[in-house]
């Protein structure tokens, strides 16, 4: 097993998961099996309880973990399914230590940071490298160098570096070289501090990844190569990219591959490298396509998180694989459903082809983004829903199509006389909010001859879930004595999972997060057919 570390130094959010998720992929285009591992260094065991205003977009993997987005972004530049064992908090590390020390596993030793937390999280990152048959692990260490959290992580991986040795684990550090003044100087001195520190602990990278708004200079990769002990060759620029699915190619550029390789003792022959530049070619189509579009639409996605962008990654970037998919640069017009709650200005759809009501919790802004499908509906405006954007649908046509004024979901008005939607039954007497959802992927059988058919080619698929509640069974019939037809169900014909209205030009609807499995080249059908339907949507609203 070979091992890349990476860590980050000076500030967070210099796009340390894109560096990670870039180099997995490059390595795979190699013929190499990769993995890649996230490590959170807070107290929480996992993302699911998360506020997606503070952390972004909670990930959810096949198997029904809900995890950092770092590990989305995995999944799209690899295009590997990762498992539970992918994502190592503080939190998860720490309550398997106590449970063991409930149990008397410790035989009576003093339980401690070193060598038993230390010890628990090498264990934890070979357990992933070793289930997931890789040969090479990458490992991402989150925060930056220097956090009381993270020190008890680096202290592990620089444990692990002895253990495993140094020609099989190797540190990538990630840094800012911020250009400050008028004269625009490009200044290494954050690098320097953070590169100390990571010595202090007993670290030394093998190669820098420096953030900077451009190329590095000749001279400041030299002074860095001086100052932190890399060779120049090893010093890399991670200039601003023009799309994140850029990066890779602008790290290969500067020899990335190569470098890691043969530190790491691999291959890298020319059969090797013919591979990787074939494997990669598909990739730069898919670039291109994002860069150089040939058309273009306007699409709304309506939400209560519009404030952090990061809270809809995944939406976002299914948009991108679907626009990059029909040549097609798709505008994303942000609507804030509590604003538009308040003041519902109907002006802002006047330039839209498509809308999205992604999903969500909680009842604040439920209002705005059901007005927003009513018009949409009403309008023949393409439009998918999203989870709650799926509930919302229902409770829409349930109150303005069917007539069931006060309509609602338990979520929302407990008390309504309509309960369209209500908890799911398994979670009636669950408290704990911790993993506790319908979680992950779940069989759907799609009914024939739908518009669900139709996209998706195929009447079994498996898509991920996260939800707590669900069309009400009960209702089905009422819900569909007019245009409204739930065309996705579980086996068992009880759970609803996909509606379409077959008299409108694009309205589909899913209970569960088709986002969360669309990847580069290989869009989700829901979104690959609303850019589609949007650039219809447009030509015939010019005629
Ligand atoms: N709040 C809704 C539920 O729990 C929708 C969840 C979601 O959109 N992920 O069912």
């Amino acid at each position: 097993m070979n091992y890349i570390v990476i860590t980050g130094g000076v500030l967070s959010g210099l796009g340390k998961g894109i560096t990670a998720s870039s180099i997995g992929m490059l390595l795979k285009a190699c013929g190499y099996k990769v993995t890649a591992i996230k490590i959170d260094p807070y107290l929480n065991c996992d993302a699911g309880t998360m506020n997606p205003f503070q952390h972004g977009e909670v990930f959810v993997l096949e198997d029904g973990t809900e995890v950092d987005l770092d590990l989305g972004n995995y999944e799209r530049f690899l295009n590997e399914n990762l498992t539970k064992h992918h994502n190592i908090t503080t939190g998860k590390v720490y309550k398997s230590v106590i449970e063991k020390e409930r149990r008397g596993e410790y035989l009576g030793a003093t339980v401690q940071i070193i060598p038993h937390v230390t010890n628990e999280i090498r264990r934890n990152i070979k357990m992933a490298a070793e289930t997931s048959e890789a040969e090479i692990a990458i490992v991402e260490l989150g925060g930056t160098v220097g956090d009381i959290e993270s020190m008890p992580f680096l202290e592990a991986v620089r444990q692990l570096h002895i253990e495993v040795g140094h020609e099989n684990l190797i540190f990538i550090h990630t840094t800012l070289v911020p250009v400050i003044g008028v004269v625009g100087e490009q200044k290494t001195k954050p690098t320097q501090h953070s590169v100390k520190a990571l010595r202090e602990i007993g670290i030394l990278p093998d190669m820098m990844v420096c953030r900077a708004d451009d190329y590095l200079e000749d001279k400041i990769k030299e002074k860095i190569s001086l100052f932190c002990d890399v060779p120049k060759e090893a010093v890399l620029s991670a200039p601003n990219a023009r799309t994140i699915y850029e990066v890779p190619l602008i790290l290969e550029k500067q020899g990335i591959t190569s470098y890691i390789l043969n530190k790491l003792n691999l291959k890298y022959t020319k059969t090797i490298q013919k591979r990787q530049q074939k494997n990669l070619k598909n990739w730069k189509e898919f670039v291109n396509n994002i860069l150089y579009p040939e058309k273009e639409v306007t699409v709304a996605i309506v939400g209560k998180y519009t404030d952090l962008k990061d809270s809809y990654i995944c939406v976002v970037e299914a948009v991108i694989h679907a626009g990059a998919a029909l040549k097609t640069k798709v505008n994303i017009k942000w609507v804030d459903s509590e604003k538009f709650e308040k003041n519902p200005n109907l002006s802002v759809f006047e330039d839209i082809h498509g809308l999205i009501v992604p999903g969500g919790f909680g009842k604040r802004g439920t209002e705005g983004k059901i007005r927003t499908i009513q018009y949409v509906r009403e309008n023949n405006i393409p439009f998918i829903g999203l989870c709650l954007g799926f509930q919302l649908a229902v409770v829409e046509y349930a109150r303005n199509a069917i007539g069931l004024k006060d309509a609602n979901s338990t979520e929302f008005d407990p008390d309504t006389e309509h309960k369209v939607i209500g908890i799911l039954p398994e979670l009636y007497n669950i408290d704990d909010l911790g993993g506790t959802m319908r979680l992950g992927a779940q069989e759907v059988l799609i009914k024939e001859g739908s518009l669900a058919h139709r996209i998706y080619g195929k009447t079994v698929i498996y898509e991920r879930h996260r939800h707590r509640y669900e069309v009400n069974p009960k209702l089905i019939d009422l819900l569909e004595s007019k245009d409204l037809k739930f065309t996705g169900r579980t086996r068992d014909g009880l759970r609803m999972e996909i509606l379409e209205i077959p008299t409108h030009r694009y309205f589909i609807a899913s209970q569960f997060h088709p986002e969360f499995k669309s990847r580069p080249n290989a869009p989700a059908p829901m979104f690959y057919h609303l850019v589609k339907n949007a650039l219809k949507y447009k030509k015939e609203k010019k005629k």
